[in-house]
């Protein structure tokens, strides 16, 4: 079997009601897919991670330009030996960023083909399943007017509780002091209610304000503090590490074996968090894990973007093992965005389904999904 075709889509949709995280204001979703073709007919599909304010087009373009080429014609079951060659070819200008989220996009819609043509779940290829269902957690708390929303946090937590979620990831960022009175305010609201709670701050702050508002929250309990400081700033995650009693968790930013490397070798984080669009696929993810595992720290995946990549992270979250047995152990848990999402609640015709809080870990084989070209064009860009 050969790939016959890399085709592309980048799509888009306007927000109803922008709102902020910390790194800016977010006023539309888009996605880059991809779709890689077989001479035999079979399709799989892929996704680059693109945040809010990134365009598509970026990702779309190294995959165009740079990476279709380098597996146009190939087996499809070589995962392993395209990765090396893409990541090869583009080393010199690429390395991190949409460069290796274009990589990630197609490594995944290779594993989607491995998985049709062996009639398996990707995990089944992965080595199996550690775990069937996944606890999601949900993410949220985003500004609509900037500063001063407390009490509308606290309502909106109280909404993800009735929803079923028993774990919340609240995003700061916002200002030290205004920070510190949405997260008692929140903790107040949910108190008595099982309910597990992170913080996320997109590294807003330097160490003396990430210390700070680490040691105001740190009575809360809270499960890990995420991305306190930039990404390209290791001694500052190892110093907010030793300062805040809170794991630290970090990842989202860093790519491929090589970031990773330097992340854990530095004891930046306790949970590393790479994303399967942005890392550089299941493939990179896989060597990712290996590496966590052998430095003792947890894998607990970020998951963005259409429901592709969210399918992809399912089978991928099968596959974790936990970095510190015990009968009970805390488990990866799954990030579920829970804000509007037109290409997660409508792209494929299997969106990830809740029940009471977790998620069932699909058994079609590849990802699972079927995708609805129609939504493709309808929010074509
Ligand atoms: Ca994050």
């Amino acid at each position: 079997m050969k790939i016959a075709d890399v085709r592309v889509h980048t799509l888009r949709s306007e927000l109803s009601t922008p709102f902020a995280f910390s790194q800016g204001w977010v006023k539309q979703r888009s996605a880059t897919l991809v779709e890689v073709v077989t001479d035999a007919g079979l399709t799989g599909w892929g996704e680059a991670f693109a945040q809010g304010l990134e365009p598509p087009q970026i990702a779309a373009a190294a995959i165009q330009s740079a990476l279709a080429p380098l597996v146009l014609g190939a087996d499809p079951l070589d995962v392993e030996v395209l990765w090396h060659r893409m990541y090869h070819a583009t080393r010199d200008y690429g390395r991190k960023g949409s460069v290796v989220a274009g990589i990630s996009a197609i490594d995944i819609a290779l594993w989607d083909l491995a998985g049709q043509i062996h009639g398996l779940p990707v995990h089944k290829l992965l080595g199996g399943a550690f775990r069937t269902q996944v606890q999601a957690y949900a993410t949220g708390f985003y500004r609509i007017h900037g500063q001063g929303e407390s009490a509308r946090l606290a309502d909106e937590a109280r909404a993800h509780h009735a929803a079923g979620f028993r774990c919340m990831k609240v995003k700061l960022g916002y200002g030290v002091a205004d920070d510190i009175a949405v997260m008692n305010a929140v903790a107040s609201a949910v108190q008595g209610l099982g309910v597990t709670l992170m913080v996320d701050t997109n590294h807003a702050y330097g160490v003396g304000e990430a210390v700070r508002l680490g040691q105001a929250i740190e009575a809360h309990g809270l499960r890990w503090y995420e991305e306190p400081v930039a990404p390209e700033h290791l001694a500052g995650y190892r110093e907010v590490r030793s300062r805040v009693r809170i794991p630290v968790a970090g990842g989202e930013n860093e790519h491929t074996l090589y970031g990773f490397r330097d992340l854990l070798a530095a004891g930046a984080v306790d949970i590393a968090q790479p994303d399967i669009g942005s890392a550089g696929g299941f493939t990179a993810c896989r060597h990712v894990i290996a590496l966590a595992q052998a430095h003792g720290v947890q894998v607990n995946p970020h998951v963005w973007g259409s429901a592709i990549a969210q399918a992809a992270s399912l089978q991928l979250m099968a596959s974790v093992p936990v970095a510190h047995h015990s009968v009970f152990a805390e488990e990866p848990i799954f990030e579920f965005d829970r804000s509007s999402h037109p290409f997660r609640q409508h792209l494929v015709a299997e969106p990830v389904e809740l029940h009471d809080g977790w998620i069932h870990i699909p058994t079609r084989p590849g990802l699972g999904v079927t995708v609805d070209r129609a939504v493709l064009e309808r929010y074509r860009c």
